[in-house]
């Protein structure tokens, strides 16, 4: 299977429906950004290992949370939890060059393959950090999007505040049971609406889990 069937059942079933997002899945290729021995799992839609008790996301998970999140060309975009790096290098390819990804990681080892996978295929609109995600990155904020790819307690406040108004916000929000949920900055507003259940790993910092 090839990600061409994967994306024929991702639309079947309701996940992704927009040209940008089927556009971007297609072209990054997913087996960069998994480990050697996985690579022949890399266009089945789970999530896999990637070391340092982390995953990749499934295929669905980094379709629909591009969905939710309604890039379009030219955004600037934090992403909290690069891990692999894959599904910064897909929201790269919707904001294209005119726009930035500012990726942060708290595991150093993961940053640092990650950077050299993005640089390798050329993704020079992605910039990895080191550091707590949860505390955002001000040094580049506003930002017109932010997604969170770990579970948290509630939505750090800190990425509440680096939003632009009329910004949007994706994470999944639980420990056990955990639900995606898309937050709306309206003035001094937060709109909150539930996506369904999902499982992630834990956020972990100062406004995460400790
Ligand atoms: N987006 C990733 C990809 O495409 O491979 C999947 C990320 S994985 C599901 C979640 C990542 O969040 C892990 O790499 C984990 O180390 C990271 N993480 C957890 N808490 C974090 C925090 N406070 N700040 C930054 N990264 C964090």
């Amino acid at each position: 299977m090839g990600m061409k069937e994967v994306i024929e059942r991702l639309i079947k079933e309701g996940y992704i429906k927009s040209d940008r997002v089927i556009k971007a899945l297609l072209k990054v290729p997913r087996e960069e950004f998994v480990p050697e021995h996985l690579k022949k799992y890399a266009y089945v839609d789970t999530p896999l290992e990637i070391g340092y008790g982390q995953t990749i996301s499934a295929i669905h998970m980094v379709g629909l949370m591009c969905e939710l999140l309604d890039l379009k060309p030219g955004m600037k975009v934090l992403e909290v939890g690069t891990g692999s790096g894959y599904h910064a290098a897909v929201v790269a390819e919707i904001v294209g060059k005119d726009g930035l990804v500012v990726s942060i990681e708290r595991i150093p080892e993961l940053a640092e393959r990650a950077k050299k996978t993005l640089k390798k295929l050329g993704y020079d609109n992605v910039i990895v950090v080191v550091g707590d995600g949860t505390l955002g990155y001000p040094e580049l904020a506003p930002y017109d999007r932010i997604y969170v790819t770990a579970a948290g307690p509630k939505i750090p406040k800190p990425l509440i505040e680096q939003l632009k108004n009329g910004g949007k916000l994706v994470m999944p929000i639980g420990k056990y049971f955990q639900e995606l949920i898309v937050a709306e900055k309206i003035g001094d507003e937060i709109k909150i609406k539930k996506y369904g259940p999902v499982s992630f790993v834990p956020l972990i910092g100062k406004e995460g889990f400790q």
